[in-house]
């Protein structure tokens, strides 16, 4: 019968089949793993030349069988099938909390956290009052947290995202624009967007020594930024020659492996205290 049951499905392309069947085992396991407490959050340094001034919140998956699953693996799915909207309101949850923690202690006091946010997630009817929820609920400083938006956000009703940045913003919200320079948005939309801080795409700063063209666009976004009236933050910094360059083109906000991966809140702690140590003395 088995083998049967594979001719058949060979009729009907044993790779999509594959490929379906592999899509609705990790849908489940996702809804599962939030059941279970299978998700944490991961922080990145975020740099100011050479202090820490916040970090960015990464989401890891510790999945029973296949171990680490990366969120490049699971986010778009959890996007395209509607989890996403319990997994971030997870996400905003568990970051509040962080913020009230480190409130507590003045080592940490003065950290932002940035929160990644999906578009189907932000274009929920609810998110507003979810994100002041969440902050209530944490008794979290909201001028403390920032959210990251992708340029994807505007495919759908921009005075939708305009009305719920402004909300946010009243309570002290900051908000970054993601991966700026991969997406759709106009300049046009930029203008409009009530935004804080443009994030400058990995993808721009890998090579940015060696490829004229990225360079170029990476002093561009720069310059916009800073014309704007905007921080900019370059991201996926990799290198002390990468970093210096773009501090030489005014942009001295970074974040990468140049210092630190994305660390378990612990380990993250530690390496702000060492470093706040070795700024002592
Ligand atoms: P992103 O928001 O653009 O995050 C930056 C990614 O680059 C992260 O990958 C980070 O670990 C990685 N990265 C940081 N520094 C470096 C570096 O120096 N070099 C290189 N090569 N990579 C670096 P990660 O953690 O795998 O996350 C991938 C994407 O998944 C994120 O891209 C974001 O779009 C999404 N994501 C992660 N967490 C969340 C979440 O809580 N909610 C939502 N909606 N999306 C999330
Ligand atoms: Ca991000
Ligand atoms: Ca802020
Ligand atoms: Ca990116």
């Amino acid at each position: 019968a088995k083998a049967a049951g594979r001719n058949t499905l060979r009729f009907y392309d044993p790779l999509m089949q594959a490929a379906v069947h592999r899509r609705a085992t990790l849908e489940l396991d996702m809804r599962i793993g939030l059941e279970r407490g299978q998700f944490e959050l991961f922080y990145q340094p975020q740099m100011d030349r050479d202090r820490v001034i916040g970090c960015e919140a990464l989401l890891r998956w510790h999945h029973p069988r296949d171990g680490f699953v990366s969120p490049a693996a699971f986010i778009p799915l959890a996007e395209e099938t509607g989890l996403i909207l319990p997994l971030g309101e997870w996400v905003l949850r568990a970051a509040c909390e962080q913020l009230a923690r480190w409130a507590q202690d003045p080592a940490f006091a003065h950290l932002s956290l940035a929160v990644n946010v999906s578009p189907r997630q932000f274009h929920q009817s609810g998110f507003v009052d979810q994100a002041l929820a969440a902050l209530a609920g944490a008794g979290a400083d909201a001028s403390r947290l920032e959210l990251e938006l992708t340029e994807g956000l505007l495919l759908q009703d921009v005075e939708d995202t305009i009305r719920k940045m402004v909300r946010l913003k009243g309570y002290g919200v900051g908000f970054s624009l993601d991966d700026f320079g991969t997406g759709y948005s106009s300049l046009a939309y930029l203008k409009r967007l009530p935004l804080d801080q443009l994030k400058i795409d990995q993808s721009f700063v890998r090579d940015v020594l060696t490829d004229p063209n990225d360079a170029a666009i990476a002093r561009t976004i720069v310059a916009l930024g800073i014309s704007l009236g905007l921080r900019v933050i370059a991201e996926g910094v990799e290198t002390e020659a990468q970093r210096v360059f773009l501090e030489r083109h005014h942009c001295h906000a970074w974040q990468g492996y140049l210092l630190s991966r994305p660390l378990p809140a612990a380990e993250f702690e530690a390496l702000v205290r060492e470093r706040a140590a070795q700024a002592g003395g």
